[in-house]
């Protein structure tokens, strides 16, 4: 029994230690999970990290049972502020204040923008500014917050513009990536994206998130801008892209002049900025905005800021964004909650 319990501890400290402790075997695909996860630790090397990287198993959203890499960040830019998001006044200028995505297009949310709302989306509902005092009604502070993550306040809040900033949060947030170190087969149409997973994670470590739900949010006369690097905050994800400007770091890729590195994608491809060093985008991507080249395998390209859809969707089985860094993955068991009518889904 002695060499037994002996064997337990060592098998427990392989699955704590991952693949290092595992090199008995013939080694290829650990060595080559090995390699990965020191890439993508790199990778993320100026994140405000929480915890260590490491090695665990999980099951993908297909089933998968593989090893994934997990990473714990702060849910803030590592290297940029974040803000301005609303203007207070009509009189504002775009540098007082944040933006927002229409038909294809980034918006400044100027106070010029606030005072035309009924006229651009043609609705005479819209009034978020008093005419005698040309103030911008705004949820801001520890309420603007509360707001931001209460999917039922929007009844409430008819005509605000709802700003969040990262130090009215009740507490910090933190993310926990799991991320498979290599993609499971990719299915020929790609997986869609749903609310929760979020798409991908920066390399400042701050979430790549899906679609904001631009017809709930306006259905309910309500704006949450963007700042200009075309992130807002939320309680849950803490601060979060809808749109890729240029902010954050990046890294060269492989192959040269292709566009830099920006993320990683929660299907575990690379994510790249959308234009090389000729400004130039693929013109071979396919529906989820990846394509294959020689000496990058597969990865995704992601998409012009004001789509509201950073990449089309996953190549490949996903892993979880948990809010519990202790947590396990198991994305084949996450129920996609649908959105309630008239109860936009805050993001
Ligand atoms: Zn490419
Ligand atoms: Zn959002």
């Amino acid at each position: 029994m002695k060499q037994f319990s002996l064997m337990c501890a060592l098998l427990a400290y392989g699955l704590s230690q991952a693949f290092p402790a595992l090199a008995h075997g013939d080694g290829t695909h650990e060595d080559s999970a090995q390699a990965r996860f020191e890439t993508l630790v790199a990778l993320f090397e100026t994140a405000d990290i929480v915890g260590k990287p490491a090695i665990v198993p999980c099951t993908l959203s297909g089933g998968t049972k593989t090893t994934c890499f997990s990473i714990t960040t702060v849910a803030a830019p590592a290297d940029h502020t974040t803000g301005p998001f609303c203007p207070r006044r009509i009189t504002d200028t775009a540098s007082q204040a944040g933006t927002w995505f229409k038909d294809g297009e980034v918006y400044d949310v100027d106070g010029s923008f606030i005072q035309r709302l009924a006229e651009i989306y043609d609705d005479d509902q819209w009034q978020m500014y008093d005419p005698e005092t040309g103030k911008v009604t705004v949820a801001e502070g520890t309420l603007g917050c509360e707001v931001a993550g209460d999917p039922t306040s929007a009844d409430r809040y008819k005509n605000y513009c709802v700003e969040c900033e990262l130090q009215n949060m009740a507490a910090e947030v933190t993310q926990t990536y799991v991320i498979p170190l290599h993609p499971s087969d990719a299915s020929a149409d790609g997986e869609p994206i749903g609310h929760f997973s979020g798409i991908g994670l920066a390399l400042n470590g701050a979430k790549f998130d899906a679609p904001a739900p631009l017809d709930l949010i306006l259905g309910g006369h309500t704006l949450g801008p963007f700042d200009d690097c075309g992130g807002h905050v939320n309680p849950r994800s803490g601060y979060h892209y809808h749109g890729v400007v240029g902010c954050g770091p990046q890294v060269d890729a492989d192959v040269q002049d292709h566009a830099p590195i920006i993320g990683v994608a929660m299907d575990g491809y690379t994510m790249h900025a959308r234009t090389d060093a000729n400004d130039q985008e693929p013109d071979d991507l396919d529906g989820c905005r990846g394509h294959e080249i020689e000496g990058l395998g597969y990865h995704y390209h992601v998409n012009a800021p004001g789509e509201n859809q950073i990449t089309g969707c996953f190549k490949s089985e996903i892993g979880c964004t948990l809010d519990d860094p202790a947590g396990t993955c198991d994305a084949s068991n996450v129920p996609e909650r649908p959105a309630r009518p008239g109860r936009p889904e805050r993001h």
